[in-house]
């Protein structure tokens, strides 16, 4: 009796059709047919496939009492099986358990359970084919975006999460307690950035960004991906310029390697953008939307559902452009009086998913600034240092990771694109 083969991880059976492989994975559905077959869909993370199992191989007994999530290892001949949804199927000559799974898995939740329920049910839900390939579609855009950076030559780093600076104002601001003294959970890793610039060159980091968002909405989580970027001796056309070749990288490599998951998730109609992309400045947009009968005026916010008026009716990417100071964080160089040399980019179906703009380069300028927000000057005398010395024109951009896929999935929810999501009335699990 064979109870020994060459390990093999799903993904690869197709390297082995007609030779006997070991697979080891979870039980992801059982079939019964009759007595003596059993079809058990099995997953290893690489990827499905289908066992078949008769009645009088070794191991049989026991995999009869196997339930939903149990550990197996299967030996068996790999077929190819066009019916299969796999392409693949194993004819088990020898099944084990390595670990039983409880028959209360079927009472854990159900695909049409609420929202709440499926998110106390995280742990077990991302096991499931589409979520764990929306999980596998985060791995792919990190990659891409690192990728890219890499090509065009920036550097790597890993800034602090725990800080003294407030970058994005207070009203979002996440305080902790460290010792003795009162520090935040960062809500982005720009002044960093900016600070390794004159020692590294063009950098970029992928970290956590935290945000106490009061506000329930499809797009904000407290906790997020930031991918940034912020490069030197650049101007604000040229980091347009970066921004659209990012984006269209992201979707190119996307079309490129991930159509199996466009599949799972029915998304058949992503395109590579064009560049240039369209771009309105700010009062563009608040006059187009007044002209469209939107309750706007001039100063206003332009929110989510006015941005999505915008993008979801041009169907491609949008900027927006030289928003009023009074919108935008202390940092932002102005391009004249109030209007700061910022920008946005929204898509269709969520908005902004990129934030960014030049930076205010002027020692005077910036004291000015950070005295106007009532900014404890001392915590900021490094960041102010980086005007004194060698300061050069720079700009850069936040890219919201969870957001990015919400768009390109389509997903109908933030929350689906997180392993774990953070939300305003949850942390667990
Ligand atoms: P919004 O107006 O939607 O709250 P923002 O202007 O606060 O966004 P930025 O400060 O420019 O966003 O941050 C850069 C990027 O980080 C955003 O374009 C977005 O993709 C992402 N982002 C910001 N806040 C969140 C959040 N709460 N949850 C998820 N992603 C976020
Ligand atoms: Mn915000």
């Amino acid at each position: 009796m064979v109870v020994e083969a060459k390990a093999c991880r799903i993904k690869d059976l197709g390297l082995h059709v007609g030779g006997n492989v070991e697979v080891k994975g979870w039980v992801h559905l059982v079939r019964q047919h009759g007595k003596n077959l059993l079809f058990i869909t099995l997953r290893d993370g690489t990827g499905f496939t289908q066992v078949v199992a008769r009645q009088g191989i070794s191991g049989y007994d026991n995999l009869i009492e196997v339930h939903r999530e149990a550990a197996i290892r299967v030996i068996g001949e790999v077929v190819r099986d066009e019916r299969s949804p796999y392409g693949y199927e194993v004819r088990a000559r020898h099944v084990e358990v390595i670990s039983p799974s409880s028959p209360t898995i079927e009472e854990e939740y159900q695909p049409n359970s609420s929202p709440d329920v499926l998110l106390n049910k995280r742990h077990l839900v991302i096991r499931g084919e589409k979520t764990s390939s929306i999980l596998k579609y985060v791995a792919k855009v990190l990659k891409y975006f690192r990728e890219f950076c890499e090509e065009r030559g920036l550097v790597e780093v890993v800034p602090p999460l725990i800080t003294r600076a407030a970058c994005e104002g207070g009203a979002t601001l996440f305080s902790i307690k460290y010792f003795d003294e009162i520090a935040y959970l960062t809500q982005s890793s720009q002044l960093y950035l900016e600070a390794a610039l004159p020692a590294l060159g063009n950098v970029y980091c992928i970290q956590k960004s935290f945000r106490a968002e009061k506000s329930r909405t499809r797009r904000h989580l407290t906790e997020y991906t930031h991918a940034e970027v912020e490069l030197a001796f650049i101007n604000f056309d040229e980091l347009i310029d970066f921004t659209e070749d990012l984006v269209i990288h992201l979707v190119q490599r996307t079309l490129e390697e991930d159509e199996w998951i466009l599949k799972k998730l029915e998304v058949d109609d992503l395109n590579v953008p064009k560049k240039p992309f369209k771009r309105l400045t700010y009062r563009e947009a608040v006059q187009k939307l007044k002209d469209e009968g939107v309750l706007i005026k001039e100063g206003d916010e332009i929110d989510e559902s006015m941005e999505r008026r915008l993008v979801d009716q041009l169907g491609e990417p949008l900027f927006l452009t030289e928003f009023p100071a009074s919108q935008k964080a202390f940092y932002f160089k102005r391009k004249n009086g109030d209007i700061t040399l910022s920008m946005d980019l929204l898509v269709p179906h969520v908005g902004e998913i990129i934030g960014g703009g030049m930076r205010e380069d002027d020692h005077e300028i910036l004291l000015l600034r950070l005295k106007e927000i009532n900014a404890n000057i001392e915590d900021y005398r490094w960041y102010l240092d980086l005007r004194k010395y060698g300061s050069v024109p720079h700009g850069g951009f936040g890219l919201g990771v969870e957001r990015t896929v919400e768009w390109i999935l389509k997903l109908p929810h933030i929350r689906e694109a997180c392993l774990f999501p953070r939300l305003i009335n949850r942390i667990t699990p």
